[in-house]
């Protein structure tokens, strides 16, 4: 996937990365699934089978953030 941009903000250009997500001593990458989230006594929320990994794009200049979930 190409880099989206300009910035809608400010015009500037975009740098790809990704959001972090951490648990007990553990490092990931956001994911996207459909639907609302359920709330389960063990887990915190219930997980649905297909999750799509986020890819982040960070404006250089004004930070404004835009998210892709693609396969
Ligand atoms: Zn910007």
């Amino acid at each position: 996937m190409q880099k989206p941009g300009p910035c809608p903000k400010c015009g500037s250009s975009f740098t790809e990365g990704f959001i972090v997500d951490e648990t007990y001593g553990a490092h990931g990458v956001s994911n996207w699934v459909e639907g609302q989230p359920v709330k389960s006594f063990w887990s915190g929320i219930k997980l649905p089978r297909e999750k799509v990994p986020v890819r982040t794009f960070r404006c250089n200049r004004c930070g404004f953030l835009e998210s892709y979930a693609t396969d």
